[in-house]
This record gives C-alpha cells, sequence and structure tokens, in this order.
C-alpha cells in the first residue's frame, strides 16, 4: 500500500525497542491498526503528541513489513484525561474493550464514530468526584452499544426461547448469555448457571439506551439498584465473546473494582 492517510484514535501506546513507541489505533479507514512511532521518545519527536492515548489525528502511515510506521500527525483534539482518574479509568477501560474486541483491519465507522462521541461526553463532564456513579452510567452504555456495533447486539424485545414478545406487566425476567438476550418467565422460573435476573426497569433503559444518542445519558434517571443490574449483566455479556486472560484488561478490571 506504501503511503497512506487515515484519520484515527490512539488506543494506547508503549515503549518499544529504544527511541519508538509502539501504537494501537483505531482508525477511520481501516479499524484496527498496530503502527511504529519511530523516534517518538525523543523529547523533539514531532510524533510525541499525536501518540498519546485518546489523542484523535489526521495520520500519514506507511507499510512495513511486520507493522506499519508512522511518518506524520496532525492533531485533532487531545483528549486529556490524567487530572481525574475517575475519567481516566473509565477511558481506559472503553480502550481496552476495544483493543479486544476489534478484528485487525475491519473498518467499522460507526463504531469508530461512536467512540468519539464517548470520548467528547465524558471530557464534557464536570470534573467532580461525585459524578462517580455518572462514569459507570457512561461506561455501561458503553458497553451496551459497543456490543451492539461489535456485532453482539443482544435481543431485548423477545424471549429467546419461546420467541414471543416480552410484555410482562411485572416482576422480572432473565438474561440470558449464552443466547444473548432476555428469557421470559415462563421459561426460565428458577436461577439457572449463565441467566441473571433482570428487573423490568432495567430492561427498559437497555432498551431504550440501544436507540438512543450518548449525549442524552443523563438524562435517563438510572438508580443504583439498576446500576447493580447492569454492572452484573454487561461487562458479564462482552466477556462471554471476548478471549479470556488478557493481562491489559485484567488490569483495568481490578483498577475499576478498587473504585468506590
Ligand atoms: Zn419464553
Amino acid at each position: 500500500m506504501g503511503f497512506y492517510k487515515t484519520e484515527a484514535v490512539v488506543l494506547r501506546n508503549r515503549d518499544f525497542r529504544e527511541a519508538d513507541q509502539l501504537v494501537t489505533l483505531f482508525s477511520l479507514d481501516y479499524g484496527k491498526i498496530k503502527a511504529v512511532a519511530r523516534g517518538a521518545r525523543k523529547p523533539k519527536s514531532r510524533l510525541r503528541g499525536g501518540i498519546q492515548a485518546f489523542t484523535w489525528n489526521d495520520l500519514m502511515l506507511h507499510t512495513g513489513r511486520n507493522l506499519d510506521i508512522i511518518t506524520g500527525c496532525d492533531i485533532r483534539r487531545s483528549f486529556y484525561f490524567r487530572e481525574d482518574l475517575d475519567k481516566l479509568t473509565n477511558a481506559l477501560y472503553w480502550a481496552d474493550l476495544l483493543e479486544r474486541i476489534l478484528p485487525e483491519r475491519e473498518a467499522n465507522p460507526a463504531l469508530y464514530a461512536l467512540f468519539i462521541n464517548f470520548l467528547q461526553v465524558l471530557d464534557s463532564l464536570p470534573d467532580n468526584p461525585k459524578m462517580t456513579d455518572d462514569y459507570r452510567v457512561l461506561s455501561h452504555l458503553f458497553e451496551l452499544k459497543l456490543a451492539n456495533l461489535a456485532g453482539y447486539r443482544p435481543d431485548l424485545n423477545q424471549c429467546g426461547y419461546c420467541q414471543k414478545p416480552l410484555t410482562p406487566a411485572k416482576g422480572r425476567v432473565w438474561f440470558s448469555l449464552g443466547l444473548g438476550g432476555v428469557v421470559c418467565p415462563v421459561c426460565v422460573q428458577a436461577p439457572e448457571a449463565g441467566f441473571l435476573p433482570l428487573s423490568l426497569g432495567t430492561l427498559k433503559i437497555m432498551q431504550y439506551w440501544l436507540g438512543m444518542p450518548v449525549q442524552q445519558f443523563y438524562r435517563l434517571k438510572v438508580t443504583k439498584s439498576n446500576r447493580q443490574e447492569l454492572k452484573r449483566i454487561l461487562p458479564a455479556f462482552l466477556e462471554y465473546y471476548l478471549e479470556q486472560g488478557i493481562s491489559s484488561g485484567k488490569l483495568v478490571r481490578d483498577l475499576g473494582d478498587n473504585l468506590p
């Protein structure tokens, strides 16, 4: 391919060889790319600013034998979350999920646009320790929308067994990790492995979320018990589809667990 251009957000960077950095990018045109920024650890490198995590760039690259080479960057916006540990933890978690879920070199423009939207919304929230619950809700919204756009849209409208539309007036239903959606209380009457209880209130939130623009997330009231259910269901749902045991994923999860 030789030289090529694309816009991209940096998911992660790490030291590589003597003065280089290895950068994982989520690009608009080619999906996930791993590329080398040569000499980027030198103080005067022109690439230095553009390859920091969560920087949104127009990039110039060159095809390499194994890894592509970043030859130039033009920063659109740097999302800089280092002053707020809560924000940083959430952004790292999203980047980690994306890194794990995105196949190499497969464009997903809708998911790309979604990720930028989430970074913008996160950046616009006030830096305030009292916002922790809102950040959590935002991350659950990200999990659901990511699942949807990555090809794992959960079926939230009809029972995965009897296929009947889900219209219970009260009580709760079940979320099946294996079926990737809801199951009615007639088909499952008692807890079984892989079935998580789901209240109708939380189900309604999930149904609404699938069609809701990210910017409106704070308009919908999410109670503590809704949050607890979302926390039990959505990460488990994603994990079900992801390979286990990747250390960076575990690190971010542990970091998240340690927050109040
Ligand atoms: Zn059923």
